[in-house]
């Protein structure tokens, strides 16, 4: 297909379904020697993932095929956790029609869906420090944006997104749902919930957002949403504030290493230790001349420190902070080591994720979430001109246009790293500053 792969991408609006938003059009428009699929799901409780690589399999791997094909790599290899069975049944079945293709199985441990990780995995090769996994000639894409890039070259642009709503709803379930439709009723559609005082997680319980409004609208990124308790230990931790997070490293640090021995950066050989940052705030000093503060750029925030902790202590929200301090210090990341050797131990470390469901107190909500049609027409849709790294997109529609579902509302624009946007459903256009509401004829 040539560029015009790229041109079918980048007027889809195809951003990474994963989590960062990186625009597919940018990162597909590169050389590499492998693609790897990122089919991991390593986060406790979702379910996306294994369910499209089961459900989808062709699309996916078309998909797959052709972004090989055009980025001139030798071999696409899907990694995936040798616990889902039943996608993997069904790969291997269609597999033999793909010679350049391969899946390549994980444990089931956290993070496995880390991408230096994979990378490492898959290729033996190391991402350097402060890198991306093309400076190692790979490319890591995830299970739904290769969908999305199945529907692309089909002109069919990105308005729908696949969700696992979850934790304390009454009915888990994976839906499809428009682009813009509030969380609120994303979180109805699962049954809603009988808890009073909840919270809402966008994205697993390791490295998600606690959501401040569940007004708030689904974007391109979006992965899922997890209803716990107001008062769940986990929700109580990941709302504890800095200082008082500061204050405990002070009290209750034991300076015993076991975050640095689980951090899977400091695994892969990169210069991050994160209980010598602890030293940092409760005694103002790294306590080793060959480490330095700027190690924190090198954190990816995995949690994982916390869950290692048998003081109960956050080591990467320490990590968050200092950056913070750094940056707006104008001091960046210097390290950018590449001669790098993985730790003896890098597989004997790797966390359990059953372990980890225990440690988060999870065990209850680790339910199926089945894949179900959602029939239900939206009246109402709110799309932000940003949902992903890059410029804001510009509108092109204005108040009282009518549009149709997958009608352009947004244009890149030429700028960069811009990304399209399309209309989620049909009706009547409101533009309000930074997004646009979309009514539907009978709400009006
Ligand atoms: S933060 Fe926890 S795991 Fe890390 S050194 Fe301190 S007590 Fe040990
Ligand atoms: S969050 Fe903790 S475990 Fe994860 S990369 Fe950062 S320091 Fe390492």
């Amino acid at each position: 297909m040539g560029q015009d792969f790229i041109e079918k991408i980048k007027a889809a609006g195809i951003v990474g379904a994963g989590g960062a938003g990186f625009p597919t059009h940018v990162k597909l428009d590169a050389k590499a020697e492998y693609v790897l699929v990122n089919a991991a799901e390593c986060e406790p409780l979702l379910r996306v993932d294994q369910i499209l690589m089961a459900e989808e399999t062709d699309k996916i791997l078309k998909a797959l095929e052709l972004s090989v094909e055009h980025v001139g790599a030798n071999q696409g290899v899907i990694a995936i956790k040798e616990k889902y069975t039943s996608a993997i049944d069904k790969l291997r079945e269609k597999l033999t029609d793909y010679p350049k293709l391969s899946i390549y199985l994980l444990k089931n441990i956290y993070p496995a869906g880390d991408e230096h990780y994979i990378v490492n995995k898959v290729t033996g090769r190391i991402v350097p420090e402060g890198g991306i996994p093309l400076n190692v000639g790979c490319i890591v894409i995830n299970v739904e944006t290769l969908l999305n890039v199945y529907n692309a070259i089909n002109d069919v642009p990105l308005t729908e997104k696949y969700m696992t709503i979850t934790g304390a709803v009454r009915s888990p379930k994976t839906i499809k749902v428009p682009l813009g439709i509030s969380v609120r009723e994303a979180i109805e559609l699962a049954g809603g919930t009988d808890l009073e005082e909840f919270r809402v997680i966008d994205g697993g319980p390791m490295m998600g957002k606690i959501l401040n409004f569940i007004d708030s609208p689904v974007k391109k990124t979006s992965k899922g949403y997890i209803v716990l308790p107001k008062d769940h230990a986990l929700i109580q931790s990941r709302e504890k504030d800095i200082n008082t997070q500061l204050k405990e490293t002070k009290t209750s640090c034991c300076h015993c290493d076991l975050c640095t021995d689980v951090c899977p950066r400091y695994l892969l050989g990169h210069k991050l230790h994160p209980s010598k940052i602890m030293r940092v705030a409760s005694y103002g000093s790294l306590g080793d001349k060959n480490a330095t503060l700027d190690e924190v750029f090198l954190c990816c925030e995995c949690g994982l420190c916390e869950e290692a902790c048998i003081m109960n202590l956050q080591p990467w929200k320490v990590n968050i902070y200092f950056k913070g301090q750094l940056t707006k210090q104008g001091i960046k990341n210097s390290n950018r080591r590449t001669d790098l050797e993985v730790h003896p131990f890098l597989d004997i470390r790797g966390f359990p994720v059953k372990k980890l469901v225990y440690r988060l107190d999870l065990q209850d909500y680790d339910v199926d979430a089945p894949l179900t049609d959602v029939h239900k027409s939206f009246d109402e849709v709110n799309i932000p001109c940003k949902q992903h790294i890059g410029a804001p997109a510009t509108a092109v529609v204005k108040d009282g246009d009518y549009v149709r579902k997958n009608d352009l509302i947004y244009s890149e624009d030429g700028k960069t790293m811009g990304v399209n946007m399309h209309a989620s459903i049909d009706g009547i256009v409101k533009v309000n500053g930074n997004k646009i509401t979309i009514m539907s004829e009978g709400r009006i």
